[in-house]
């Protein structure tokens, strides 16, 4: 570890690069040099680095208010809260600030409902490979194997069973349960698509023993699968839905959205300082009003196939395996070829993806990427996967 990092904890290995600046796609170290970023901060960045939308609603809301207190209403709480409620199924938001929170916000409000509709039920059914985030209960409400042995004692009451399983889902359940949670697309775990049967099925189950079905959105939800929240390409309705990641094009905020008859929180049982700031919904708002123009999604499917077609073809220039997922959240299985080394080496090239398994590259670039910033990361890839085949 280098010295002038001493006073940062240290929690992931990060490269010695320090960046400053950023615009759109591309980002900015301190040395001059200049990356294509196809991590995006995680998925968090919908419009880019400093998109202008986004830097106007910070700017002029920072000179308006900035905090007025969370048992307060404001402006932009309010309107940001209706524009998710009008383009969603969902009735009411609660606003948090990681997608952690939002998650533990369902799993509390999903454990209220059991307490009042359902005698008590608490347990959840979560599934293998599920990130669900970092905080104690929402690490136990993960299936990701690594999570397993942390931090014991976890949460209890959290049932995990293998993704895509209907069978072993409705086994799984008992009198004491009352959710199922899942994500549309598993992330984390390498670009996992819930398969529509799979997504219906559970909708059925839900309703056949009185459960709420959860997705949790966080990853997937504000166009980046290509439709607005990625529940609507399986035309199934949830009973609540988190969000985080790209609600805020780069700053902290996420929300919680149920059904009118699911909000059963009573006054005292839920919080947080900073939910619903107007600083954070008002950039909201502007990233909302981005991604539900007319014109935006249909961009994101085309880029989407754009990409998806240079990957085939990567492929099977490389023997390696099939691309997964949707709109701009894609993996490619790489096959033999170790992933870790393919991002280290664009990274060398000035590309920056990510690795989130062994054998899958994942790309979850800017909503609004061009098509020639498309050609230059394929380029680059094919480079490297050229370098790496020789
Ligand atoms: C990133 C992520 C989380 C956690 O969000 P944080 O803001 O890091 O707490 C939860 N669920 C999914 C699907 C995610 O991708």
């Amino acid at each position: 570890m280098s010295k002038q990092f001493d006073s940062i904890m240290q929690i992931t290995p990060r490269p010695d690069t320090v960046f400053e600046r950023g615009e759109g796609s591309w980002l900015f170290d301190s040395e001059g040099n200049k990356y294509l970023d196809c991590v995006q901060g995680w998925a968090v960045n919908t419009l880019g680095h400093c998109a202008p939308q986004i830097t106007e609603a910070l700017t002029s809301q920072a000179v308006r208010l900035v905090n007025a207190s969370p048992a307060f209403y404001n402006g932009p709480m309010v309107e940001c809260a209706d524009l998710l409620t009008k383009n969603s199924v969902f009735d009411q938001v609660f606003f948090a600030n990681t997608g952690a929170e939002a998650n533990e916000g369902a799993i509390k409000l999903a454990r209220k409902w059991g307490k009042v509709h359902k005698d008590g039920a608490y347990k959840f059914i979560t599934f293998d490979g599920a990130f669900h985030g970092r905080t104690l209960t929402t690490m136990s409400a993960s299936g990701k194997a690594a999570f397993a042995p942390m931090f014991e004692p976890k949460t209890p009451g959290f049932t995990k069973v293998a993704f895509n399983d209907l069978d072993a889902t409705e086994r799984a359940i008992d009198e004491q349960t009352v959710a199922i949670m899942l994500e549309p697309i598993q992330g984390e775990a390498g670009v996992i698509p819930a398969d529509p049967e799979f997504m219906k099925g559970l909708r059925a189950l839900a309703d056949e023993h009185n459960l709420l079905l959860i997705v949790d959105e966080v990853q997937t939800g504000i166009g980046r699968t290509g439709t607005l929240f990625a529940y609507e390409g399986y035309g199934i309705e949830p009973d609540m839905m988190t969000l985080g990641k790209g609600l805020g094009g780069g700053v902290p905020i996420s929300a919680l959205l149920a059904k009118k008859e699911v909000c059963v929180f009573e006054p005292g049982e839920q919080g947080g300082t900073y939910n619903g700031n107007p600083l954070m919904t008002a950039v909201s708002i502007a990233v909302l009003e981005a991604v539900t123009e007319p014109s935006f999604l249909p961009t994101v499917q085309a880029r989407s196939e754009y990409i998806t077609m240079h990957l085939m073809n990567l492929s099977e220039q490389f023997g390696m395996g099939n691309v997964r997922g949707k709109g701009l959240l894609l993996a490619l299985d790489t096959g033999d070829l170790d992933a870790a080394t393919i991002a280290a080496k664009c990274m060398e090239k000035k590309v920056l993806i990510n690795a989130p398994q062994a054998h899958a590259i994942r790309l979850m670039p800017a909503l609004n990427l061009s098509n020639s910033e498309i050609d230059h990361l394929m380029a680059v890839l094919s480079e490297v996967l050229t370098e790496m085949a020789e």
